[in-house]
């Protein structure tokens, strides 16, 4: 007879009962298989299961049953998501089918014997956010489970959850062995979804950074020549071939002028690196392991280094003594380094390591596990190369050389693609190429469809985007994130430094107006250099204008260096602030640009000698005060990325929150309306310049609200440009209206959805 829910509910386990079930069992197992008897019988249920999560395979493992095959204990794994155990899992709630045969996510095991059962029941097991498996129950009789049966069920899971957990736990101890399993597990793994950081296609053979070091490998020395000789001509190889990268990507990256290897040539000159090896040699050890000997006394060294800074450099040396080994080798491959035309997968990378990736010509990057920060995607994209973000650790497992795909359009990773995957890459590709015919349509002015002038530039992060910039026709630099030359250093860049750099992007922008941001670091922006304290809030903490303003002598080399490179700039230079939150803070950066120009005019050193000064609006503490910050700055730009992350209090970068992260919220486009109001009011120069403005929804409500400038992407310009040609001002200006008086996202959606159809069918 099936018990109603009154009984079920006077039937969950008391405390006493729970801990018969453990201490009644000899090991593991037989509690596994305790507490499923038991909750097959406490639901009258024809079959109760228990699946826990390996951890380490993200799989569900059946772990005891009573009722299905018991020799299918351990053998029935199914992926999150996959099968109705799986999709319990992933959904996080409660599964109940009373036909489960016929439910798309029904998966067969034909080794289970489930066939008879055709009522089933899951509940997710869980403490908290830790998944720990799923409770099933099932019956004959079609429909036989019902909302009485939920509850039950799911307060046993509940009531289960603690000592299910260690159990888990307790197995996952004794199965040390199994961790074999994510080695053979890359050779199943066909296609991971992971999040496209920088678009771009690769199709090559994969590496880890691992598989890239001989250090690491611990390959024979026989494939490499033993003498002193060898060695000295291999060192000599390696050292002309720093000098050849370090000359191209000063080209390709004018802003890594200084040495992006000095840690290589600083080790290179320390005769202690140099004569051991030799002297290893002399004694009669072979080159390969001299150099592999020396490098790792050399880390050794770096390692017990307190400063975080040298202790990173060890990677350097492991790199130096990599780039020894490849020029040792008997056979010489292609190529100069191992990691040309390779797809590189690692677990962290630095801005520099993504230097050097490109310089050993990389044909793509998986980062796994994000240790990620923005300016690594930021510096890939502008580089060019392809890079996909994932949380697939087994791909650091794949072996050297397997063949992969990367649609870094989508964030699609192909393990050994089928020929049909790679023809569609193919087909892909082709339409790439056909898109950046784009560039010759592209106008030099940009119009609403009736005829309104709006004023596109690009954003720019790296000196090499300036190219496509002038490709697609910018009308000048609307954002220049000067924090690039900073990030890709090992030191501070000197004043002469930065005035190169900035000379450059005046000359090569000609008579177009530029505008430079100052330094914008703190918070995920890092340069590990400055030896700052850690904060427990650095979106909060000593960020962009904060930092200048407190620590003057950065602040005024970087004047310095704008103001002088913009003497000969033949188009307007503007100097803005990032984040600032109060007139104070503007009057004092305002200040220290009219200092540095006293003090240059006084050392007779040529400078710009009237830059417009303007803000970035990033920070929701200058609406109260808008009015009056529009009297003060020359200009204003909008930062929407971080004046959404800051108005809503939800960090632009954690997934956790994305959902919150709401451009389209009413506050932020009430807000941004007022703004717009009172800059024009004032009849200010205003852009946006965060990534909303290449929204193709977004950006007619920009140009509704009164914006005629914007700033984005270079290679975002042409679409821009196509959606403004495509509206008319009195429709923008309507969509925008209706949007400001909206006053719930659930309004937002259907006002945007209306924009939508509209436009099909305008379109
Ligand atoms: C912004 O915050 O919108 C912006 C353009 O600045 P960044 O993305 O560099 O913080
Ligand atoms: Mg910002």
């Amino acid at each position: 007879m099936k018990p109603n829910k009154r009984e079920h509910l006077s039937l969950l386990y008391d405390i006493s009962e729970l801990s018969a079930l453990v201490s009644d069992s000899k090991d593991i197992d037989t509690f596994l298989q305790k507490v499923v008897r038991s909750v097959a019988s406490h639901l009258n249920a024809d079959v109760g299961s228990i699946y826990l999560l390996d951890d380490s395979t993200d799989e569900l493992v059946l772990k005891a049953t009573q009722g299905l095959n018991p020799t299918s204990v351990d053998r029935i794994r199914m992926n999150i998501g996959e099968g109705l155990v799986g999709v319990t899992m992933a959904r996080m709630e409660p599964l109940c089918d009373g036909a489960a045969c016929n439910n798309p996510h029904f998966k067969f095991f034909e080794e289970a014997h489930e066939e008879p059962y055709t009522s089933f029941l899951s509940v997710p097991i869980h403490r908290g956010l830790e998944k720990i498996g799923v409770l099933v129950v099932q019956h004959r009789q079609p429909d036989y489970f019902d909302d009485a049966d939920v509850m039950a069920l799911k307060a046993i899971a509940a009531q289960l959850a603690g000592i299910v957990a260690n159990a888990k736990l307790m197995i996952g101890l004794r199965q040390p062995v199994k961790a074999a399993r994510p080695q053979t597990l890359p050779g199943d793994l066909r296609f991971i979804k992971g999040k496209a950081s920088a678009a771009g296609f690769a199709l090559a053979p994969a590496m880890t950074l691992k598989d890239s070091d001989p250090l690491m490998a611990d390959l024979s020395d026989e494939i490499f020549h033993g003498s002193s000789n060898a060695y000295k001509r291999a060192l000599r190889a390696t050292i002309d071939q720093l000098k050849q990268l370090q000359e191209q990507l000063v080209q390709r990256l004018p802003e890594s002028a200084a040495l992006i290897f000095d840690a290589h040539y600083m080790i290179l000159k320390d005769p202690r690196f140099d004569r051991q090896i030799l002297e290893l040699i002399r004694q009669g050890s072979h080159a390969a392991t001299a150099v592999r000997s020396v490098a790792r006394q050399f880390i050794a060294l770096f390692a017990q280094s307190a400063n975080p800074y040298i202790r990173e450099k060890s990677e350097d040396i492991e790199d130096l003594a990599r780039r020894i080994l490849f020029n040792l080798r008997k056979e010489k491959g292609e190529g100069l380094s191992p990691i040309d035309g390779h797809i590189v997968i690692a677990s962290q990378l630095y801005p520099s390591d993504v230097l050097k990736l490109a310089s050993e010509k990389v044909a793509g990057i998986i980062l796994v596990n994000g240790g990620t920060t923005s300016h690594v995607a930021i510096m890939a994209r502008s580089l060019q190369i392809p890079m996909i973000i994932c949380q697939h650790s087994e791909l650091l497992q794949l072996p050297a050389n397997t063949p992969t795909l990367m649609d870094a359009d989508l964030g699609n990773i192909y393990i050994r693609p089928s020929e049909q995957v790679r023809r569609q890459f193919v087909e892909r590709n082709r339409v790439r190429v056909e898109t950046a015919d784009e560039v010759v349509r592209m106008q030099a002015q940009t119009f609403t469809a009736d005829g309104t002038r709006v004023q596109l530039l690009a954003n720019i992060n790296l000196l090499s985007e300036l190219t496509l910039a002038q490709d697609l026709k910018a009308e000048g630099v609307g954002l220049y994130r000067s924090e690039f030359p900073f990030i890709v250093r090992s030191v501070l860049p000197s004043e002469e430094e930065q005035r190169l750099v900035y000379e450059r992007l005046f000359q090569q922008m000609a008579n177009r107006p530029v505008c430079v941001r100052t330094l914008d670091i703190g918070g995920e922006k890092v340069l590990p250099y400055l030896k700052l304290p850690q904060e427990a809030n650095p979106e909060l903490g000593l960020r962009s204008i904060r930092f200048l303003l407190k620590h003057r002598d950065v602040f005024d080399q970087q004047l310095r260096a704008i103001l002088r490179a913009g003497a000969h700039a033949g188009g307007q230079l503007s100097i803005m602030f990032p984040m600032i939150s109060s007139l104070d803070d503007f009057a004092a950066a305002r200040q220290a640009v009219n200092d540095a120009i006293g003090e240059l005019a006084r050392e007779k050193l040529a400078h710009h000698h009237q830059p417009a000064i303007g803000t970035m609006i990033e920070m929701p503490s200058v609406l109260p005060i808008i009015d009056e910050l529009a009297n003060e700055a020359d200009f204003f730009a909008i930062g929407t990325n971080d004046f959404i992350q800051y108005m809503l209090a939800v960090d632009r970068g954690n997934e956790n929150v994305a959902g919150y992260y709401q451009p389209f919220h009413p506050s932020i486009l009430r807000s941004l309306a007022r703004i717009a109001e009172s800059v024009n009011r004032a009849g200010k120069p205003l852009s946006v310049c965060g990534e909303t403005a290449h929204d193709p929804e977004f950006l007619p409500f920009l140009i509704g609200i009164g914006l005629r400038r914007l700033s984005v992407d270079p290679l975002f310009l042409p679409r821009v440009q196509r959606t403004i040609g495509m509206i008319t001002l009195d429709q923008a200006r309507n969509y925008a209206q209706a949007l400001v008086v909206a006053s719930t996202l659930r309004q937002i959606d259907s006002i945007r959805s209306q924009w939508r159809a509209s436009f099909q069918s305008h379109a």
